[in-house]
C-alpha cells in the first residue's frame, strides 16, 4: 500500500465538511447529480455519532403516535430505500411492542395503529412503486410476546404490535459505502482533514482552509458552495469559522448526549420496545421508551438522553448516568444487577433536541434535521449546515439540500438542475437483485474454500466487492486463514482494505473497516496481528505502532472506572 496522496482540483462546485452519515450522503447525492465534490473529514469517516447508532432504520410506525404522517412516510420510504440500495448491509428487523390493558396504547389503539400504518404504506407503495407489502404491521398474541421478549417487559401484557424496521449490519461500513460511491463518481474524499476556516469574499463563501492532520500541511479548497455536515460540531465550527462569540445564536441547536449499551449476549430473541419509568437525580419520575435489539449475537439496548453541551466534553458517561442506565436495563431486560453492570461497550453521541431543558429532565428530540441556510439567517451566501437527528433520514435530507444547492448554482451560474437518483441507485457493494440470491451464488462459488459463516460475514460486509477480497486469496492461499482471535474475519480483508478503503490509523482498520471492534475491544491476538500488518504496509516504526495500539485502547474508555 502506498502512502496516501492528496490531489485536489482548482475548484469544486461543492465542498462537504464532515464525513458522518450526513456528510457521506450529501457527497454521494451531489456527485451522483454530476456536481464536482470534495468531502473533508477531520477524523475517520463514520467515526463520530454515526458509529454510535442503535442501527435501526426506522420504518416510521412510532410517529403515528403524534399523527405526523409526513414523518411516517419519510421514514418508511427511507427504510425501503436503504433495503434497496444496500441489501447486503440492511435487513428487515421484526420488532415487537407489548401492549397493556390499562394504557392508551392498549389492544384497540395498537390494532388501529397497525391498520393505519398498513393503509398509508399501501397508498405510498402505489405512489412510489416500492414494495414493502411483506413488511406489514399487525397484532401479535400474548403467547408470542411471552416467547420472544424478556420477562419484565411481558408482565401483564395482553399481546402486542409487530412491525418492521431495518437493521444496519455495520453502520460504519454504510457510511463508507456512501463515501466510496461518491468517490467512484469522481468526488475527492479525505479523512483526517480538519477544516479550520471559511474563505469569505464580499458576503459569499468561496472556499475553506483545512489542515491535513497526518502531515500538518495546509490545504486551500476553492468552491462555490459549502455544506457543513459536522452535526454535533456545527455550533463549535460556526463560532470558529465566523468568529462568532458563544452567546450569539446563529445556527445553534441544543444538544443531548445519546447513550446505548452493548451486551455480549442476546437479551431477547426479537427486537422489542417498552416503556420504563424512572427519575434522574432529583428530577421528576418520567416514563420513556427504551429498545433492545439483537445484533451479531449481542444486544444493543437504549437509547438514553442526557443534558450535553459539546461533543468534545460530553464523550464519556458519568457514574450517575451509568447507574441510571443500569437500573433501566434491570427493569426492562430482567437482567441481574451484576450482569446489567457489565456492558461490553457503550455508544455515546450528541443529537439535537427540540428545546433547552433543565438538568435532571429528559430532553425531547428535535423532530427533523435542522437545516440552516445562512443566506436567510445572516445574509452569507453559499453556506448551508445540516444537523440530523436520525441516521435514517440522511439520504432524504441530502436530496433536499442538493435541490437547494442546485437552485442557487442555477441562479448564479446557470448550471441547471438534475433529478435525484440515490433512492434507487445501488451503493458501493450493493449492486445485486436480492441479498438471498447473492448469498446462494457466493456460497456455491466459495464452498470449497471458506466455511458458511465466513462467507456470510464477507457477503454482508463487502457485498459485491467480495470477489475483489477473494483475489488476494487467489494470489496467496494463506490469505483465507482467519485473522487470529476473530470468529469470521479472514486475512485477505486487510490488504484489500489497505489498498482500497482509505485507512490511516489502526482504529480505522479494526473498528470501521473490518468491523471486529463493534462489540467491545477485540482480542489481543487480533490487535497484534492487524497492527503488525499495518506497520509493515505503512512502514511504521515501533513508537508509531505502539501509538496506534494505545489510541485503539483509548477508544474503548467510555465507561466510568
Ligand atoms: C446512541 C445513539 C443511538 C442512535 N440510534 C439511532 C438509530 O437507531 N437510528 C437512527 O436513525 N438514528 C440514530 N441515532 C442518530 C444518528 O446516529 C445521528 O443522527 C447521525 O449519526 C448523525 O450523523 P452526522 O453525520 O450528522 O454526525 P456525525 O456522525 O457526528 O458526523 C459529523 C462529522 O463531522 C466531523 N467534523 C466536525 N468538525 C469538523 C471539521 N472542522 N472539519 C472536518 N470534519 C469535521 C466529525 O469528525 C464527524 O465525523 C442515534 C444516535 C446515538 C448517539
Amino acid at each position: 500500500m502506498l502512502a496516501r496522496k492528496i490531489r485536489i482540483h482548482d475548484h469544486y462546485d461543492v465542498a462537504v465538511i464532515g464525513g458522518g452519515i450526513y456528510g457521506a450522503a450529501h457527497a454521494w447525492e451531489a456527485a451522483s447529480r454530476g456536481l464536482s465534490v470534495i468531502l473533508l473529514e477531520k477524523g475517520d469517516f463514520g467515526s463520530a455519532t454515526s458509529a454510535n447508532s442503535l442501527k435501526v432504520i426506522h420504518g416510521g410506525i412510532r410517529y403515528l403516535q403524534t399523527l405526523n404522517i409526513k414523518r411516517v412516510l419519510d421514514s418508511k420510504r427511507e427504510r425501503d430505500a436503504y433495503l434497496r440500495i444496500a441489501p447486503h448491509l440492511v435487513q428487515p428487523m421484526e420488532c415487537i411492542m407489548p401492549s397493556y390493558p390499562w394504557t392508551t396504547k392498549g389492544k384497540f389503539a395498537t390494532t388501529v395503529g397497525a391498520f393505519l400504518y398498513n393503509l398509508v404504506s399501501r397508498y405510498d407503495d402505489f405512489v412510489s412503486k416500492t414494495d414493502s407489502k411483506r413488511l406489514r404491521a399487525g397484532r401479535v398474541s400474548k403467547a408470542c410476546v411471552g416467547e420472544n421478549i424478556s420477562f419484565n417487559a411481558q408482565r401483564k401484557t395482553n399481546g402486542g404490535t409487530r412491525w418492521y424496521d431495518g437493521q444496519v449490519y455495520d453502520t460504519e461500513r454504510m457510511v463508507l459505502s456512501f463515501i466510496m460511491s461518491a468517490k467512484a463518481r469522481g468526488a475527492h474524499v479525505y479523512n483526517y482533514m480538519d477544516v479550520k476556516e471559511l474563505i469569505v469574499d464580499k458576503g459569499w463563501v468561496k472556499g475553506v482552509i483545512a489542515t491535513e492532520l497526518m502531515s500538518g500541511d495546509t490545504l486551500t479548497v476553492n468552491t462555490d458552495f459549502v455544506i457543513d455536515a459536522t452535526g454535533p460540531w456545527t455550533n463549535l465550527n460556526t463560532q470558529r469559522w465566523m468568529r462568532q462569540d458563544a452567546n450569539q445564536n446563529i445556527g445553534q441547536a441544543a444538544l443531548a448526549k445519546a447513550v446505548n449499551f452493548i451486551y455480549p449476549f442476546e437479551v431477547s430473541n426479537k427486537a422489542f420496545g417498552a416503556k420504563v419509568q424512572s427519575a434522574f437525580g432529583q428530577g421528576p419520575l418520567t416514563s420513556r421508551l427504551l429498545f433492545s435489539a439483537p445484533w451479531k449475537g449481542s444486544s444493543i439496548v437504549g437509547t438514553w438522553y442526557f443534558l450535553a453541551k459539546s461533543p468534545e466534553k460530553d464523550n464519556a458517561l458519568t457514574q450517575e448516568q451509568f447507574d441510571f442506565c443500569v437500573a433501566d436495563v434491570i427493569a426492562l431486560c430482567s437482567l441481574e444487577k451484576g450482569l446489567a453492570m457489565k456492558p461490553s461497550f457503550v455508544h455515546i453521541g450528541l443529537v439535537p433536541v427540540k428545546k433547552s431543558f433543565k438538568e435532571n429532565e429528559f430532553p425531547l428530540l428535535s423532530e427533523e434535521t435542522i437545516t440552516t441556510d445562512y443566506k436567510k439567517v445572516n445574509g452569507l451566501e453559499g453556506l448551508v449546515s445540516v444537523f440530523g437527528v436520525k441516521y435514517t433520514t440522511a439520504r432524504s435530507s441530502a436530496e433536499k439540500t442538493i435541490d437547494l444547492v442546485q437552485a442557487r448554482l442555477d441562479s448564479s451560474s446557470g448550471m441547471g438542475k438534475t433529478a435525484s437518483v440515490t433512492s434507487h441507485t445501488p451503493l458501493y457493494g450493493g449492486d445485486m437483485e436480492s441479498f438471498s440470491g447473492f448469498q446462494v451464488q457466493t456460497e456455491k462459488k466459495y464452498a470449497d474454500t471458506l466455511d458458511e459463516a465466513v462467507i456470510e460475514h464477507l457477503a454482508r460486509t463487502y457485498g459485491t466487492n467480495l470477489g475483489r477480497v477473494m483475489e488476494y486469496v487467489d494470489k496467496d492461499n494463506a490469505m483465507k486463514e482467519r485473522i487470529p482471535g476473530t470468529p469470521y474475519s479472514i486475512k485477505a480483508e486487510i490488504p484489500y482494505i489497505l489498498d482500497h478503503e482509505m485507512v490511516v490509523r489502526l482504529t480505522d482498520l479494526i473498528v470501521r473497516r473490518l468491523g471486529i471492534g463493534g462489540l467491545g475491544q477485540p482480542s489481543e491476538p487480533a490487535i497484534e496481528y492487524c497492527a503488525g500488518v499495518m506497520a509493515d504496509a505503512l512502514s511504521w516504526n515501533a513508537d508509531e505502532k505502539q501509538g496506534n495500539i494505545d489510541e485503539l485502547r483509548d477508544y474503548y474508555r467510555r465507561m466510568p472506572c
